[in-house]
């Protein structure tokens, strides 16, 4: 398949390279550096990616990103032919992926919502799970270059419900990483000593997958970032903005969101969002 691959950041870089592996004819571009994968054709812009392909694929930071790559100056938006599928593997509003969805309908091209989990292991070992809004024949489509790219699809339904499972799925993992931080940190306290107590969580009930993964890096003091702390911040104001939007309080979520903040302000935004647990040891009085 002729794809226009659409941002070479942590995720999309492995993403477009593995969908080389698979055999498909793919134009990369990214906005600034590390323009170059091998076996792909390099664009200068995302209208003269997108030009002559059936799919655009596009795994860029944040909603404004988005729109910048579709609807800028140079924008997808100026190539769009009938038939073209768009498919947005970044984590972005909801509401936006809607109205950007409508704006492409009407020059006959489908927008396929498909943010991903799995971080930079899962996107460089072709392990993502994709998690996707759109027509039941797009999704169809689109199979082998999931397949090129990912373990599973969940196709949660219409375009949008991919956004908006993805991001209620990052608060949850926002909120469980910081219930463990506070526990390692509360124990360290108390003189528990994080080995054991990280024995006794992955014997029990509390033992969980995104536990699992932060655990090793945790015991090292190993913030390189995995997960950027900086983009799960900005998920964690998508999903404020987008509960305001249906009017649902999420106030833990509010808390958490101060954490952020504060570990912002230290400069942590391109450590892995594990780092904020530096925070609450340096509250604690711990060292490390
Ligand atoms: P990243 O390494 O920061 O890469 C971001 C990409 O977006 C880069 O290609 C960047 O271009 C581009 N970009 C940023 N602002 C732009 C703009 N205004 N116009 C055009 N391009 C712009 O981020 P990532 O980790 O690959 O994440 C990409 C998306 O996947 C995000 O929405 C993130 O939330 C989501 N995600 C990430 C993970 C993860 O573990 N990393 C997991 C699941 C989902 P430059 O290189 O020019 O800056």
């Amino acid at each position: 398949m002729r794809i226009a691959f659409l941002g070479l950041g942590i995720m999309g870089r492995p993403m477009a390279s593995n969908l080389v592996k698979a055999g498909h004819e793919v134009c990369v571009w990214n906005r600034t550096a590390r323009q170059h994968i091998d076996g792909a054709k390099t664009a200068v812009s995302p209208a003269d990616a997108a030009k002559e392909c059936e799919v655009v694929w596009m795994c860029v930071a944040d909603t404004a990103a988005v729109e910048r790559v579709m609807f800028g100056a140079d924008g997808v938006e100026q190539a769009l032919h009938e038939g073209m599928i768009v498919v947005d593997s970044s984590t972005i509003s909801p509401s936006a992926t809607q109205r950007f969805a409508e704006r492409i309908a009407a020059r006959g091209v489908q927008w396929v919502d498909a943010p991903v989990t799995g971080s930079k292991i899962g996107a460089e070992n072709g392990q993502l799970i994709f998690i996707v809004g759109g027509t039941p024949e797009a999704v169809e489509f689109l199979q082998p270059l999931f397949k090129a790219m990912g373990k599973s699809v969940i196709h949660i339904g219409d375009t949008g419900k991919g956004q908006a499972a993805k991001v209620c799925m990052n608060l949850q993992i926002a909120m469980i990483y910081e219930g463990f931080a506070e526990g390692m940190t509360l124990a360290r306290k108390l003189g528990v000593e994080p080995q054991k107590m990280v024995e006794l969580i992955q014997a029990s009930m509390i033992r969980s997958g995104v536990v699992d993964y932060k655990i090793p890096f945790v015991l090292r003091h190993d913030y390189s970032p995995n997960f950027p702390l900086r983009l799960m911040h900005k998920d964690i104001h998508l999903l404020l903005d987008t509960a305001k939007e249906v009017r649902v309080k999420l106030p833990a979520l509010e808390t958490v969101d101060e954490i952020y903040e504060l570990s912002s302000e230290e400069g942590w935004d391109d450590l892995d969002y594990a780092a904020t647990i530096q925070l609450l040891e340096r509250w604690a009085g711990l060292s490390k």
